[in-house]
């Protein structure tokens, strides 16, 4: 039941707007919103497809399988053995659907205990996510971290937005989901909407550090979106001491083992969505 993708539509003419969960298989708060949604939901205008993102990786209870999904949905010179991989061959799959939505919303959670809930998207969505249940809003991703859905929706001239939930094993992040869920599809028009817009917070991200020796070691646990200063240390790479450059916001911040892992970003706050 989780390979095929979900239609539902309304008796009006509207947008076509897609929904996806589990596109990393461990993330289970959009799987449990959907399956309490779709049973009660009708769709009033246009059409509203629902979608598994990694069906093999969520009977594991995986992240993947073979590789990332979710690194997957950008034009790029994939290796052969990539190619062959699950997660490549399932992100062609739903890139046919991606393809007939005008508006994508994936809905994430993290690993990092005590992570707060946060809208990724670009400007293009502002009207859309300022509904969500989320004060936080980070912008930027596109560029520092390319080859989500949302980036593929973005590239395309759609809107793509991400959603992370919170920790994946906080009971609430799938509360967060389902009504977010809500806000999306009252925004897109598909049901009627009484909500009122949110009050939110706005984050750029400017930079991806990726680690340039095999022995990255952070200065100390990062929280996300914790502010370091400038000249604050992050970390030690190899040899070298890695500093932040101004005041900024820290995100995904974790030890690295790999040259080229990807081990922290860095944002800056906005007044608007940018
Ligand atoms: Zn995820």
């Amino acid at each position: 039941m989780f390979e095929e993708i979900i239609q539902l539509k309304g008796r009006e003419k509207g947008t076509t707007s897609i929904i996806l969960v589990g596109v990393h298989g461990d993330e289970k708060c959009g799987i449990e919103a959907l399956e309490k949604i779709l049973p009660i939901l009708e769709i009033k205008r246009g059409i509203v497809l629902f979608g598994y993102g990694n069906p093999r990786a969520i009977k594991a209870n995986k992240r993947y399988t073979e590789a990332n999904l979710n690194r997957m949905f950008i034009d790029e010179n994939f290796t052969p053995k990539e190619k062959e991989s699950y997660e490549y061959q399932r992100a062609q799959f739903l890139k046919n659907y991606l393809n007939k939505a005008d508006a994508l919303l994936d809905i994430h959670a993290s690993s990092i205990p005590n992570s707060r809930a946060f809208i990724i998207c670009e400007a293009n969505a502002g009207e859309i996510v300022k509904f969500f249940p989320v004060n936080l809003v980070v912008s930027g991703f596109d560029r520092v971290e390319p080859g989500g859905t949302d980036y593929y929706m973005n590239t395309k001239g759609k809107v793509g937005i991400c959603l992370e939930c919170g920790y994946m094993k906080d009971p609430q992040t799938t509360r967060v989901a389902e009504k977010s869920i809500f806000a999306f599809l009252k925004a897109r028009g598909h049901v009627n909407n009484d909500l009122i817009p949110e009050r939110q917070l706005y984050i750029q991200m400017f930079k991806k550090y990726f680690a340039k020796t095999d022995k990255f070691t952070l200065s100390k646990p990062f929280e996300n979106f914790e502010v370091v200063e400038a000249n604050q240390p992050i970390g030690i790479d190899g040899q070298e001491e890695v500093k932040a450059l101004k005041r900024s916001q820290i995100l995904f911040a974790h030890n690295g083992t790999k040259i080229g892992d990807e081990v922290f970003l860095l944002g800056e706050e906005k007044e608007s969505l940018v």
